[in-house]
């Protein structure tokens, strides 16, 4: 497959879209670009500098002060996100973030300035991304669109796990709690809501291996390439 071509993974909180995207960026050499980090980084600037995010001008403001980069570590070959310079990869990672993040990204000026970085990362296709609108609003003409979904159960499990090994006060209704509420507001949000593009193809993880699942995105793949 030598054409690059553009490829959207969209869906709930923790279902998967990341691993999916990674595996798919690593096993076709395209960039990988985890939009969530995105917002997240924003909201963390926000907390950080006190940002009322009610207030336009203070929003404006704080967006003309951040440049969002990622940078790809050598040692796990990971991309990773960084805010003004800064390695925030592990910190936006935190459930105070989690918190505020839904909240922030109902922002239309924040949703503005995100979009057309994502928009400019796309230009020379060969990239996978994933989030919540990127085959509705960032890529609508994406020559590849997946939309994911699990168990609302599974997908608290597999985000305690994570949560846990970083903190572990937590709990697993703190996490299903904060899973239920982003889902409810990205989908419920004015601009750019959670939907399902009606061209993207879903995928349902709940009772398949990570191994399937890339099996089956990969014959998607080929199938509209050929
Ligand atoms: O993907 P992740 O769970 O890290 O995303 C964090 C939050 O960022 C989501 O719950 C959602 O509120 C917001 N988001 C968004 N649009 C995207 C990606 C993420 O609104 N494309």
């Amino acid at each position: 497959m030598k054409k690059k071509i553009v490829i959207t993974i969209d869906g709930w909180s923790s279902c998967g879209k990341s691993t999916l995207a990674k595996q798919m960026a690593k096993a076709l050499g395209y960039v990988y670009v985890d939009s969530g980090a995105m917002y997240r980084a924003i909201t963390l600037y926000f907390l950080r500098h006190h940002i009322d995010w009610t207030d336009t001008t203070e929003v404006n403001t704080g967006l003309k002060n951040i440049v969002l980069q990622f940078h790809r570590n050598e040692k796990s070959g990971q991309s990773e996100i960084f805010l003004n310079g800064e390695n925030v990869e592990y910190v936006i990672r935190d459930l105070v973030i989690a918190e505020k993040v839904s909240d922030v990204a109902t922002i239309k000026e924040v949703r503005t300035f995100a979009v057309a970085e994502q928009q400019k990362m796309g230009k020379k296709k060969g990239i996978v991304m994933d989030g919540r609108d990127i085959g509705t609003t960032v890529f609508p003409d994406a020559a590849l669109k997946i939309f994911m979904t699990a168990d609302i159960s599974v997908r608290v499990e597999r985000r305690f796990k994570e949560m846990f090994e970083k903190n572990p006060n937590i709990t697993i209704e703190e996490v299903k709690n904060n899973l239920e509420m982003r889902d409810y507001i990205d989908s419920n949000r004015e601009v750019s809501p959670l939907r399902k593009a009606p061209d993207a193809i879903i995928i349902d993880n709940t009772n398949i291996s990570m191994e399937q699942q890339l099996k089956f995105a990969l014959e998607l793949l080929k199938a509209i390439c050929s």
